[in-house]
């Protein structure tokens, strides 16, 4: 015979756990759940795009009436337990009705907390937490005009946004000055603050709710300074009390919530609790990632695996108010021991802060640029050491994609560890498992076989990335991709009205094109600015909305200190090269000289007061920069090739030296890096290159689009030349169509794998003519490129350089 298990609350965090539990072990019990609200289990986090319109109520219904019909679950609704016997282990409903238990889940949830003021039971003053809610805020707002929201957290906020688009005149009264302040700094709180006044609600801070005025109904609200606000509805979102209200009273040990172990028992060894109800570890959680975790480990010892273990929960949370965009994970405020990398660009209404600790996240803080949360997210849980590109840390996960994987696609960079849905505790490998055995194409399917983004939805973006990433482009994915959030404009199409319509300045693009904010922002700034200097070299460059590091004109390292790398054509030096940078070592106690990967010497260690005076020097004694910062032309990497090599068909070094000659200086959509072998042996690794020539016996091989770096690609085969001229003309013709066609960021390998590899062949293969009006394109832009920045920089151009762009503190 089956054994009894019986549920009190059928809320999310205990559904969940009869899900897990009928996953591993459907036939051990006969279920009863007991839910005192009328309706089968609803998705409570979406309670507020519901009170917004945006949402219907069956929207939001996680599992229906007759889900629990078909797994032979008797549900009784709108049933409380008041007692338990557990002498006789049975629980008790209002009606006085016993029903038995061999095991008891209890999953009350908590209850909302009301300020106990005078008027608080007043008519019209009501919590914001269930069904009967949302519909009572609806009703008043078909009658009434004036909504007050006491609490400016996640909830108030929600509430309040809602009421408001619902057409109430809103106030939200909070007791602190800043607003979401267990989540946001103050910086961040100030932004939200405002695009919330933007929207038409109204705040009042610092303000103490001393009583609620009203006869039979509310009518306004008093504060402690005296002052009165009308009210025709008082929402109260000021925090949630775990429900232990019946645990208390049959004597299940509680402190605040009900107490637990790691496998969700209470001391009961009969009973268990998930979800709000429970206290562990000391803790109390009140979002559903950690509660869904707790409901599978709890199944589990329902089931008697007994292995798993709940060890507590790390959270991040979202506001789910359509077009403000803000993530928060960890110990955002931080402490004497601990550093703030900041980003903060208020024109563009964008705010970073990753609070850091001996160079791992400790928290995290973003506001109206979410898109890395996720990442920011792993690399605090796990613990990451992120000193390796700590520089670029605030310009997101794509930005260390320096090392070849595409820009546009942040979910595909990610590893298969990342959380992807917090709700669900989903990790993108369980997506991209799902879609490719089970053969998913829709967002909707992989709702359903993961529940991914089902809950909250703040992850949908991330998961249709993954999905686009997996199964390609699909029909629920616009094709349309703005540019950033300044512009409703794609990359290509931006790139078109600069030239179609003569754009030649960055305001003249925004401009022209309704740029949604004044100045832009650190993603579209950079881009404008390199689609100009691409479409009208000489004509325009704004070194101030370039990144740091080609600001600078060298990299930052992670001491502070610049590397300093000058050009060796092809790789060759002489013993007077040598002798000039033993001597700028020597001169300005450079700490260490190194051969780099490309065959140049890089310097590192260089003051930043320094930097003007060794690029003199360097200058002086013939060198140019190396722009090994650059998004452009790094280095050619060559091997000794037919001169001495005994296996060198072709003079390698002399054809690496021209290709270096011809390309150096232009700027590009990333970085570039070519390389030239003197055989098929291919020394100098020219298949991992972006342009990589390998020498036959009867001329030269191109090959396109590799890279090495985190995500290794070789290249593809382009077409075999005779001439060193010929290689010359490929190569121009094949870097200007990448300059031209390519977007931001976006390296040759993803490029070619967006556009496919027969469009380039029709370019620069099939099209002779096409072919040599890249060529020339190119190479009449070198004309303006080629001037030494550090040669300008020497005579004093840019001396402002290191002033930022944005503060970055
Ligand atoms: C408006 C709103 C927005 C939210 N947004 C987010 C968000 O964005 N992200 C996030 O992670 N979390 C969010 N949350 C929190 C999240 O909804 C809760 O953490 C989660 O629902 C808690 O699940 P639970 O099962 O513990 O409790 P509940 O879902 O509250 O379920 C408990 C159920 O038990 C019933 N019950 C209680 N006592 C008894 C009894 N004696 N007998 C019978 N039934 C009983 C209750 O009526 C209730 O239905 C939000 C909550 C609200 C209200
Ligand atoms: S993400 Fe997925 S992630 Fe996020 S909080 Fe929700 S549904 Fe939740
Ligand atoms: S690639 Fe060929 S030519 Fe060049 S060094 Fe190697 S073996 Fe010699």
């Amino acid at each position: 015979m089956k054994e009894k298990l019986v549920m009190v609350g059928n809320g999310m965090a205990g559904v969940r756990a009869i899900e897990e539990l009928l996953k591993i072990a459907p036939d051990k019990y006969d279920i009863t759940v007991f839910g005192s609200e009328p309706y089968a289990n609803y998705n409570r986090i979406l309670l507020s795009p519901v009170l917004t319109g945006e949402m219907a109520l069956e929207d939001i219904m996680l599992n229906d009436v007759d889900w629990y019909k078909d797994n032979g679950i008797d549900l009784r609704l709108n049933k409380k337990i008041v007692d338990i016997d557990r002498r006789a282990r049975q629980v008790i409903d209002e009606a006085g009705e016993h029903t038995p238990y061999d095991r008891l889940l209890m999953a009350t949830g908590s209850n909302p907390f009301i300020i106990p003021v005078p008027g608080h039971e007043l008519e019209g003053v009501i919590a914001y937490r269930d069904i009967a809610d949302v519909n009572y805020m609806l009703d008043s707002a078909k009658e009434y005009k004036n909504a007050v929201v006491v609490g400016g957290g996640l909830l108030g906020l929600e509430a309040a946004n809602g009421l408001k688009e619902r057409g109430m005149q809103v106030t939200v009264v909070h007791l602190l000055d800043t607003l979401m302040e267990r989540q946001l700094d103050a910086s961040s709180a100030a932004l939200l603050q405002s695009s919330l006044q933007d929207r038409g609600l109204n705040f009042l801070m610092n303000a103490q709710t001393e009583s609620i005025m009203g006869g039979e109904r509310v009518e306004g609200v008093r504060f402690a300074d005296g002052s009165e606000i009308a009210a025709d509805i008082v929402v109260m979102a000021v925090g949630i009390r775990p429900n232990i209200e019946l645990a208390k009273k049959v004597g299940i040990h509680c402190e605040r919530g009900i107490v637990v172990n790691d496998t969700m028992q209470t001391y009961d060894p009969r009973i268990y609790a998930v979800g709000e109800c429970l206290q562990h570890r000391g803790e109390t959680y009140g979002l559903v990632a950690p509660l869904f975790e707790q409901a599978k480990v709890c199944a589990n010892h329902l089931a008697h695996l007994g292995h798993a273990r709940y060890e507590g929960s790390t959270t991040s949370t979202k506001l789910k108010v359509t077009g403000i965009d803000l993530f928060s994970a960890g110990d955002f405020t931080g402490d004497e021991s601990t550093e703030d990398i900041i980003f903060q660009d208020p024109t563009a209404g964008v705010y970073k802060k990753v609070v850091l600790k001996d160079n791992k996240i400790l928290g995290a803080v973003l506001y109206g640029d979410t898109v890395d949360g996720a990442w920011y997210f792993d690399l605090m849980r796990n613990g990451t050491d992120i000193s390796d590109f700590r520089e670029s840390l605030l310009f997101g996960q794509t930005h260390i994609g320096e090392a070849g994987h595409g820009a546009t696609n942040a979910a595909a960079a990610l590893p298969d560890t990342a959380e992807i849905c917090g709700c669900n505790g989903i990790v993108k490998g369980d997506i991209v498992n799902a879609i490719r055995e089970k053969g998913l194409f829709t967002l909707d399917d992989v709702r359903a076989h993961t529940k991914a983004s089902s809950s909250c939805g703040s992850c949908t973006g991330l998961v249709e990335q993954i999905l686009a990433s997996v199964v390609g482009d699909y029909s629920e994915t616009p094709k349309k991709k703005a540019m950033c959030k300044c512009t409703e404009f794609t990359h290509d199409e931006v790139r078109k009205a600069i030239i179609t319509n003569t754009l030649k300045t960055i305001p003249d693009i925004m401009q022209s094109m309704e740029w949604n904010t004044a100045n832009g922002c650190a993603s579209c700034r950079p881009a404008l600015n390199y689609y100009l200097v691409c479409a009208w070299p000489g004509e325009w460059d704004d070194y101030q909305s370039r990144f740091i590091n080609e600001r600078a004109h060298a990299n930052i390292q992670k001491d502070g200190t610049y590397s300093v790398i000058p050009r060796m054509w092809g790789g060759m030096t002489n013993p007077a090269e040598l002798r000039a940078i033993a001597d700028v070592a020597d001169k300005y106690n450079i700490p260490a000289v190194k051969v780099t990967g490309g065959q140049r010497i890089d310097l590192l260690g260089v003051k930043k007061e320094d930097l003007p005076k060794v690029w003199g020097d360097l200058s002086r004694a013939g060198f140019v920069s190396g722009h090994a910062y650059a998004k452009g032309l790094r280095t050619v990497k060559t091997c000794v090739g037919k001169e001495w090599c005994r296996f060198g068909t072709q003079d390698s070094t002399t054809m690496g030296i021209k290709l270096e000659k011809m390309t150096w200086g232009a700027w590009a959509p990333h970085k570039i890096k070519l390389a030239v072998s003197g055989c098929p042996r291919n020394c100098a690794e020219a298949t991992i290159k972006d342009f990589g020539v390998v020498a036959v016996d009867s001329g030269w091989e191109l090959h396109v689009g590799g890279n090495g770096g985190i995500k290794v690609r070789a290249t593809d085969f382009l077409c075999k030349v005779e001439t060193e001229a010929e290689v010359l003309e490929y190569c121009a013709a094949f870097l200007q169509l990448y300059r031209e066609e390519a977007h931001y960021l976006e390296r040759t390998a993803p490029w070619i794998e967006r556009v496919g590899l027969s469009r380039i062949k029709e370019y620069i293969v099939d099209d002779e003519g096409g072919r040599k009006a890249l060529a020339q394109r190119f190479l009449d832009s070198q004309k303006h490129m080629q001037d030494d920045p550090w040669k300008q920089r020497a005579e004093g151009a840019h001396k402002n350089e290191f002033e930022p762009l944005t503060e970055i503190a």
